[in-house]
């Protein structure tokens, strides 16, 4: 079972939760409910009625917890990587996971305290491939952070979606789909 830390409350980071949890690693995500989709309402997120930015934070919450992920109401404080260690404090906690994503949405300290390479040209945007990997072994970099002018909650989910397999398909040495079939009767 790997350790995995996650690092935002917004829609990227709860959907990289949500597809962790479920295949039983340890999943914590960190974060104070301040992301950006308490101003939202959406009408564009595929497969869901209209619904305001706050209700849809609470259902991606309580569909997170109940995959079995750990949601802390706190803030991480620093992050390091030293080698193939990665350190991650809060104020009453210093851990060490196998596997960080970093979803802090718009302002990202903690991806520049760790020299994640901007992008040449384009403030503050953190280069990552198509499953957000940095270049820093284990960290990903996902949503509003690695693409601030494309920041659509869907767009965040799809790339929490992404790291996330990409770090289940490391874990097992293959690739990895997450595929349910409706029940039979
Ligand atoms: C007014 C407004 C209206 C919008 N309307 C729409 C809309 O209609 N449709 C749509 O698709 N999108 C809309 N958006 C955009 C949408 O809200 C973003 O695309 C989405 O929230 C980005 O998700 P994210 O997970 O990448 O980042 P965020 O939602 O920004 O989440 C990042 C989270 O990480 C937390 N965090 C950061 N650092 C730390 C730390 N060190 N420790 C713990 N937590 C940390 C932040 O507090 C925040 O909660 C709107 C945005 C705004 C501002």
């Amino acid at each position: 079972m790997a350790q995995i830390t996650i690092v935002g409350d917004g829609p990227g980071g709860l959907s990289a939760a949500l597809f962790l949890a479920r295949s039983d690693n340890q999943v914590t995500v960190y974060g104070t409910d301040a992301t950006v989709m308490n101003f939202a309402f959406l009408n564009n997120y595929l497969g869901v009625d209209a619904i305001s930015g706050t209700d849809f934070q609470i259902a991606a919450k309580n569909q997170v917890i109940n995959a079995g992920a750990t949601l802390l109401d706190q803030e991480v404080t620093s992050v390091k990587a030293e080698g193939n260690a990665i350190t991650v404090e809060t104020a009453s906690d210093v851990h060490s996971p196998d596997f960080l994503i970093l979803g802090e949405g718009k302002q990202m300290p903690i991806a520049q305290s760790l020299g994640i390479q901007v992008a040449a040209g384009e403030d503050d945007v953190v280069p990552v491939d198509q499953n957000g990997r940095t270049s820093i072994e284990n960290i990903y970099v996902i949503g509003r952070s690695a693409r601030p002018t494309r920041s659509q909650a869907i767009i965040s989910a799809g790339d929490g979606a992404a790291a996330a397999l990409d770090i289940l398909s490391k874990i097992e040495g293959r690739d990895v789909q997450d595929w349910d079939s409706p029940p039979k009767d």
